[in-house]
C-alpha cells in the first residue's frame, strides 16, 4: 500500500500565517509573530476507519496516537420527514449528543466533547498537566467530562452566579470547580494567570488543532456517510471553530480523492441580535469592528443560544473564519429568537430529542434557507446539529452540580492563588 510505513498519526503542522513548518507539536502558535492558526497536515491521504472506539475511529486525521476509552462520537443519519417538510431529497443530519436510540452516546451533549478527547489524548502524550477551562458552558461541561473519565486532572473557573449550571455525569476527584466574585471577563482572566503556572494548561480554543481535527470528525463522518462531500454544510457559530473545522476536514477530503472535487459552502448561522462574524462577512469585512459587536452585554442577554456569544472569535486570525469562508462560499445567517423556537418545535415534532439552542438556531437557518428556494431539492445538504439531549441524560444518567472547591478572589497573589488551587 502507498501508505505503507506511514505512522499512524503522523503529521506536521504548518503555519496559515507564514506558511512555515512548525517543530514543536503542541505548540499553539508559530513562535514567528504570524497571526495566524497552526494547521496538521497528515502524511497518510486517504483515511481509513480503525477499529477503535467512539470518535477514535477517525485515528488517521486527529493528530495524536492515543486511544481513549470512550463511546463518545458524532452520527449522522437520514429523516424521511424533515427531508419532505424542507424539499430535500439529499439532506443527511450530523447530531453530537445524547440520543440513545440513534445510538449516539456523548454524555456531556455537545460536540465540544470531541474537542475535549482528542485535547486530553494528546496531553498523555505531552506529559500530562491540569487543563483550565473558565466557561460554566458547553465547553467546561465536556472538559469536565472527559477529564472525570479519564481521570485526568481538570480546573474549571467561572462566576459565583454560575456555579450550579455545570452538571457532569462523572463525579471526579480530578475536576475542581473554582468560582470568582465577577463576570465572565474575571473568570477568564483569574484562568490566564492559573495557566501561567507550571503544569496548568490553557485549553487553547480555536488555536488547539485537537480541538479543530476533533470537531472536525463530524464533517468526516457526514460526508463518509454520504459517500461524498456535501454541498452545503449548516452549523451555528459562536467562535466559528467548528466552519473552520469543517472547511479542513473538506480540503483533506478533497486530498483523500474519493470524496468529490469541490469544498462544501459553509452556511454559519449566529443568533439576533448578536451576530458579530455575519455582520462582518457581510459587509465584506476581514475585521469586527465595534460597530458590528453593537451593544454587546445587551444584545448577549437577549440571545436564545448563549453558546454563541462570543466576543473574539477567531475571525480575523490567517486560518481563521473569514478564509474559511473565502476558500467555500456559503454565506452568514442571522436567526431570531422566535425562528430558533419554531425551528426548535419542528424538530422536536419528528426527532425524539431536544436540540441545544444553538442547534435549533442551525435548523433554523436551513429552514429559512429552503424558504427562500436558494437550495436546489436535489443537492447535497448535511445540517450539524451541535448539541442535543441533555433532556435526555436527566432520564438515564444521574448527573449532580459539581461541588466549589473554593473561592478565588480577584486581588489574591500569585502565592496566594497557589495554595488555592494546589489543594
Ligand atoms: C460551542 C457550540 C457551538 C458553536 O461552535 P463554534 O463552531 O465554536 O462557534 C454550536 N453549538 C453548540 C451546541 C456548541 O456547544
Amino acid at each position: 500500500m502507498e501508505t505503507e510505513g506511514v505512522l499512524m498519526g503522523d503529521y506536521t503542522l504548518q503555519c496559515m500565517g507564514g506558511g512555515e513548518t512548525v517543530d514543536d507539536h503542541f505548540a499553539l502558535k508559530c513562535g514567528n509573530g504570524h497571526n495566524g492558526l497552526l494547521r496538521a497536515i497528515y502524511n497518510k491521504k486517504q483515511i481509513e476507519m480503525r477499529p477503535y472506539g467512539g470518535m477514535f475511529k477517525f485515528l488517521d486525521w486527529l493528530p495524536t496516537d492515543t486511544i481513549l476509552k470512550t463511546e463518545s462520537a458524532p452520527i449522522t443519519f437520514r429523516n424521511r420527514k424533515i427531508s419532505k417538510e424542507l424539499g430535500l431529497k439529499n439532506l443527511y443530519i450530523g447530531f453530537t449528543g445524547y440520543y440513545p436510540e440513534r445510538n449516539a452516546k456523548v454524555k456531556s451533549c455537545t460536540f465540544k466533547e470531541m474537542e475535549a478527547l482528542p485535547t486530553y489524548a494528546r496531553l498523555i502524550e505531552n506529559g500530562g498537566g491540569t487543563v483550565v477551562v473558565a466557561s460554566a458552558g458547553n465547553t467546561a461541561r465536556a472538559f469536565a467530562q472527559i477529564a472525570a473519565e479519564v481521570g485526568m486532572d481538570c480546573i474549571v473557573v467561572v462566576p459565583k452566579l454560575s456555579a450550579d449550571d455545570i452538571l457532569v455525569a462523572a463525579e471526579s476527584v480530578h475536576v475542581k470547580l473554582f468560582t470568582v466574585d465577577g463576570d465572565y471577563a474575571d473568570a477568564t482572566q483569574m484562568a490566564n494567570r492559573i495557566t501561567s503556572f507550571e503544569g496548568y494548561i490553557p485549553e487553547g480554543g480555536a488555536s488547539n488543532i485537537a480541538r479543530r481535527d476533533g470537531m472536525g470528525t463530524v464533517m468526516l463522518d457526514g460526508a463518509i456517510s454520504a459517500g461524498r462531500i456535501p454541498d452545503r454544510y449548516f452549523q451555528a457559530v459562536g467562535s466559528g471553530t467548528g466552519g473552520i473545522s469543517a472547511w479542513e476536514a473538506s480540503l483533506r477530503l478533497l486530498d483523500d480523492g474519493r470524496y468529490g472535487d469541490r469544498l462544501p459552502k459553509l452556511e454559519l448561522a449566529q443568533n439576533a441580535p448578536f451576530t458579530p462574524m455575519a455582520k462582518a462577512w457581510n459587509a465584506g469585512r476581514r475585521e469586527i469592528t465595534a460597530e458590528d459587536l453593537g451593544n454587546a452585554d445587551k444584545d448577549i442577554s437577549n440571545v436564545y443560544a448563549h453558546v454563541l456569544t462570543n466576543r473574539r472569535p477567531p475571525y480575523s486570525v490567517a486560518g481563521g473564519v473569514f478564509d474559511a469562508m473565502t476558500a467555500c462560499g456559503g454565506g452568514f445567517h442571522e436567526i431570531s429568537n422566535d425562528e430558533a423556537r419554531s425551528a426548535e418545535k419542528l424538530w422536536i415534532s419528528m426527532e425524539n430529542v431536544k436540540p441545544d439552542p444553538a442547534a435549533s438556531v442551525a435548523f433554523a437557518a436551513l429552514i429559512k434557507a429552503t424558504e427562500y428556494g436558494k437550495i436546489s431539492p436535489d443537492e447535497c445538504v448535511f445540517l450539524n446539529m451541535t448539541g442535543g439531549g441533555l433532556d435526555r441524560t436527566k432520564e438515564d444518567l444521574s448527573l449532580a452540580a459539581m461541588g466549589v472547591t473554593s473561592e478565588l478572589s480577584m486581588g489574591m497573589t500569585d502565592t496566594e492563588l497557589r495554595k488555592c488551587i494546589d489543594v
